[in-house]
């Protein structure tokens, strides 16, 4: 891990003169806590609305510093983003979820897919698809278990780029789930012509569902123009009984969030899918 936490400064001090001094402590905390393998997977699973099966984990990024406190992803992953340190994590983060998929494939849960989220610098970054198959070389691990979340935001990249990206990923069997629906801009002609497989439909129109059904017509329509595309559906920050039922009734297919399960480190997972009644 040393040599690795190295290469990262050796790759990306360029890079450092343009972040401000908030940004460039950080990023030196993201170096360190990388060398010092301070950061650490969590995985959240997703739930077969209509079987409480289970069908998949999200890996999610944590860091705990020194001192105990853990770092929320949503303050070091932008500075990590606009770096390009995303990219070296990102590559971690990968290689650390299809070892812990590995892990629970032993344990008896063959079947689950393993879903990682991707930044848009990761996928913009030429050496993707030479990543991905590096660690799938290494791992040995199924591409057919993977699941890449990406933002609407790779628009940015452009349609033709995009699609062929994406074109790549299916090639190698690996799934890709459009995270954070609804809240981006891509044009419904965008997204016909995208080879996704699900789409996580933002936890903001998830929040809103309740008995009155009024605030279930955003999350109804994302449903039926996914299965319009052929595409499943999954809800995010699914929290209580209330909102799963309106989903189910709305068709959704599967659901994520504190309802189920918070996220959790592997050995709390394994004890979490060994006590799951659902299945
Ligand atoms: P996200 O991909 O939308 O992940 C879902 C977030 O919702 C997670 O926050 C999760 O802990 C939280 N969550 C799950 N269920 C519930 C619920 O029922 N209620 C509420 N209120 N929240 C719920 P987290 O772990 O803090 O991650 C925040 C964001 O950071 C993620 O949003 C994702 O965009 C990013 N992130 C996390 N890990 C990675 C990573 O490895 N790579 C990249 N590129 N981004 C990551
Ligand atoms: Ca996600
Ligand atoms: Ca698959
Ligand atoms: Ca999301």
């Amino acid at each position: 891990a040393k040599s690795k936490g190295q290469g990262l400064a050796e790759t990306y001090t360029p890079a450092i003169g343009q972040e401000t001094k908030e940004h460039m402590g950080l990023l030196q905390g993201i170096y360190h806590a990388f060398a010092d393998q301070r950061f650490f997977l969590v995985y959240q699973p997703q739930i077969n609305l209509f079987t409480n099966e289970v069908t998949g984990l999200e890996a999610l990024l944590r860091w705990r510093t020194a001192d105990g406190a853990l770092v929320p992803p949503g303050r070091f992953i932008p500075v990590a983003e606009r770096s390009g340190l995303i990219v070296t994590l990102g590559e971690w983060v990968l290689r650390s979820a299809l070892e812990a998929w590995k892990v629970i494939r032993d344990a008896g849960y063959a079947d689950l897919r393993m879903a990682v989220n991707v930044s848009l610098v990761q996928c913009k970054h030429p050496a993707m698809l030479d990543m991905l198959d590096h660690i799938l070389v290494d791992s040995n691990a199924d591409p057919a278990h993977l699941e890449l979340e990406i933002t609407e935001s790779v628009a940015i990249m452009g349609m033709a780029q995009v699609v062929s990206l994406l074109k790549a990923i299916k090639e190698r069997h690996i799934d890709v789930a459009i995270d954070d629906f609804g809240t981006g801009f891509s044009s419904l002609s965008y997204l016909d012509r995208l080879p996704v497989d699900r789409l996580k439909i933002d936890r903001s129109f998830v929040a809103p569902l309740d008995d009155s059904r009024t605030g279930a017509r955003i999350a109804e329509m994302i449903v039926s123009l996914g299965h319009t595309l052929g595409i499943t559906v999954l809800a995010e920050g699914v929290e209580d009984p209330e909102q799963a039922v309106i989903l189910k009734n709305i068709g959704c297919n599967e659901a994520q969030g504190y309802l189920y399960a918070k996220p959790m480190p592997l050995n709390e997972l394994l004890v979490w899918l060994a006590n799951w009644q659902g299945g």
